[in-house]
């Protein structure tokens, strides 16, 4: 692996990135990076904050300190002061990327800001990096604890992208539509570096709309689109009754969907409105892709599809032994090893030292293995394995079956102590029809129909809305009173 982007080294008048107004060549995104990069290698700096926004700035300032050799580290613009801080002085970058114009919060504008310039031409740069070099360091979404500084080296960003590239026959022909944030594996290292290492382009939407992927997807030209559980939601929820919409779909070559579980139910209501399979995909920040469906594999609601070219898979149940049945009933979590797999914690060794046995990565989820190998993630250790009874039980299942109950939107399923049971199952549900849920009586026999009696929730609160981080993930953490365990 010489450069992580060839098709920036060949040059084309082809397009690369689309951001709103702003859109670049490969030939433009080669001398605005070109730019970038000499001027972040001026500043001596041996690590750079990156504003990341939802821009072309981003994407530039990313790829230039890529080009350049030194670490960059995206920063949500959203995010609070605290955790901002919690960052800046884990990472200490010694520079800030940014538009000249991006108005900075207090703990980074005493920072030296080098200004992106998108229009900029200055000569092309070669990589010169290793491959074990340190390329970005991203922060963990934070769902479990405070985010966690996650070095990523060039090798594991090439081996990931380009087994993804594999599963997916993903080509320079295929036009990315995207509409996450920046800061995060799944929006900047699939959404944008996946992209250019391909030679093909990406079109960001700004901010998610249903409208957005009606009018880019299909016929407006894009071929895949990459989006979290909240957003097929939306669409599945707006299907019914835009045709323009189902359209879209339908001429997608690739509806892809990862960072968390994506609901069964919605999954098949977007196949059933237009014979699209979504393709589930499981990552993590430490690890990037580990596993996928398959492109044209029948659909897998439920499933994360099976392990990525080079990534090694493996269910180790409590007392560490390896489970070995592929019966889609015996729950471990799921350990990796591969090319693709992170070079450590920032500053922590201890957490890094525990993450792993022996060179086999811990992830903290659990899954069982279909008859195939196929993985389907049944939660968190931490959070979504609930001891009921004398069972194991996932929340995500329950989750899953409460939200085919047609008087339920959303749902999250905890544990919390029971003196009979060890611990009794919670449900926290949005309601449909707020005026008028479904009782708890209802939903625990709607489970118990669906699943077996014991999974039954015993206790039901009704919500307005479930806390959510800007990746639509579940903070389980943050439900009042939620007794997690772990
Ligand atoms: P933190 O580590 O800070 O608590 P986090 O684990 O949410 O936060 P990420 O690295 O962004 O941070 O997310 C990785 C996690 O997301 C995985 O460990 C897994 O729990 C979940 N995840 C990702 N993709 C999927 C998927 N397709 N299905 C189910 N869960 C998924
Ligand atoms: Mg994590």
């Amino acid at each position: 692996m010489s450069t992580l982007f060839p098709a920036l080294v060949a040059g084309s008048d082809r397009p690369a990135l689309r951001f709103g107004a702003d859109a670049l060549t490969y030939d433009a995104l080669t001398a605005a990076a070109g730019d970038l990069a000499a001027r972040i290698s001026d500043t001596g700096a041996g690590r750079v904050a990156v504003w990341a926004t939802p821009t072309a700035r981003t994407a530039v300032a990313v790829v230039a300190a890529l080009l350049a050799g030194v670490p960059a580290v995206p920063l949500n613009p959203r995010t609070g002061a605290r955790e901002l801080a919690h960052i800046l002085g884990d990472s200490a970058p010694a520079v800030v990327l940014a538009g000249a114009d991006d108005e900075l919060p207090a703990g980074l504008s005493a920072l030296p800001r080098v200004a992106v310039d998108v229009t900029a031409r200055g000569a092309a740069v070669a990589e010169t990096a290793g491959p074990e070099s340190p390329a970005l360091i991203v922060y963990t979404s934070g769902t479990t604890g405070p985010p966690k500084g996650v070095v990523l080296s060039r090798r594991a960003i090439a081996a990931s992208l380009d087994a993804l590239a594999d599963a997916w026959a993903w080509t320079a022909d295929d036009v990315l539509v995207h509409a996450l944030p920046l800061f995060h594996v799944h929006g900047l290292v699939l959404g944008v570096l996946g992209p250019l290492r391909r030679g093909g382009p990406v079109r960001h939407l700004g901010t998610f709309s249903v409208a957005g992927v009606a009018r880019e997807l299909g016929a407006g030209g894009g071929t895949m689109l990459f989006g979290v559980p909240t957003m097929y939601h939306r669409l599945a929820d707006a299907l019914d009754g835009d045709p323009a919409l189902v359209e879209a779909l339908t001429g997608a070559r690739l509806l892809v969907s990862g960072s968390a579980a994506l609901p069964v139910h919605d999954h098949q209501r977007i196949t059933a409105a237009t014979g699209r399979t979504v393709i589930e995909r499981y990552g993590m920040t430490e690890t990037l892709m580990n596993t996928s469906v398959r492109v044209g594999s029948p659909p897998r609601p439920g499933s994360v599809g099976l392990p990525l070219r080079d990534v090694e898979l493996r269910l180790v149940d409590e007392d560490g032994t390896r489970i070995g049945a592929y019966d889609g009933e015996s729950v471990g979590e799921i350990q990796v090893r591969g090319p693709n797999l992170f070079s450590g914690y920032l500053n922590r060794p201890e957490a890094t030292a525990a993450a792993f046995d022996g060179d086999w990565f811990r992830t903290g989820d659990m899954a069982v293995r279909e008859a195939d190998g196929g993985v389907r993630i049944v939660g968190r250790k931490a959070t979504d394995l609930i001891k009921s009874g004398g069972y194991k039980i996932g929340a995500g299942e329950i989750e899953n079956a409460l939200l085919d109950h047609p008087g339920i939107r959303e749902a999250a399923v905890t544990g919390e102590p029971d003196p009979d049971l060890g611990e009794r199952i919670v449900a926290w549900v949005v309601p449909t029809d707020v005026a008028n849920p479904p009782s708890a009586e209802e939903l625990a026999a709607h489970v118990a129909d669906l699943l077996a009696p014991h999974k039954r929730p015993r206790v039901v609160h009704y919500m307005q809305a479930l806390p959510r981080n800007d990746m639509g993930k579940l903070l389980k953490k943050s439900l009042p009173g939620a007794a997690l365990h772990g």
